[in-house]
């Protein structure tokens, strides 16, 4: 249910890509990688973050893991790139990069 990603370039047809609002089964949305959408990537500087937690409930496809009440890196394989987390968060530990890679 994915794309080659490194096939993917700017003469890449959409048909070519991840189909969206299709459902087979219960519990199958995790196999869609629909990650290959995106056009800008967060980049998150660890350093900088502050565990706020903030940016997680914001994110509209569920692409910031939380364990034991931390963050955890993107899930890139998800994350359409929107930029919410990149607003939201209060002290600059989110960037937003031009393209698909992080
Ligand atoms: S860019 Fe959007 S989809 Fe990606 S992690 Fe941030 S809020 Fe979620
Ligand atoms: S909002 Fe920023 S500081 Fe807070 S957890 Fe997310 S990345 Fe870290």
């Amino acid at each position: 249910m994915r794309t080659d990603i490194t096939k993917i370039n700017e003469k890449t047809p959409y048909q070519d890509l991840t189909e969206g609002l299709m459902v087979f089964a219960g519990g199958t949305a995790k196999l869609f990688k629909t990650g290959e959408w995106r056009n800008n990537t967060p980049v998150w500087d660890s350093e900088k973050c502050r565990q706020c937690l903030l940016c997680t409930p914001c994110c509209p496809d569920s692409s910031i893991p939380v364990m034991s009440g931390r963050r955890g890196n993107f899930d890139y394989d998800h994350c359409k790139g929107c930029g919410i987390c990149a607003n939201v968060c209060p002290f600059g530990a989110i960037t937003m990069k031009e393209g698909m890679e992080p």
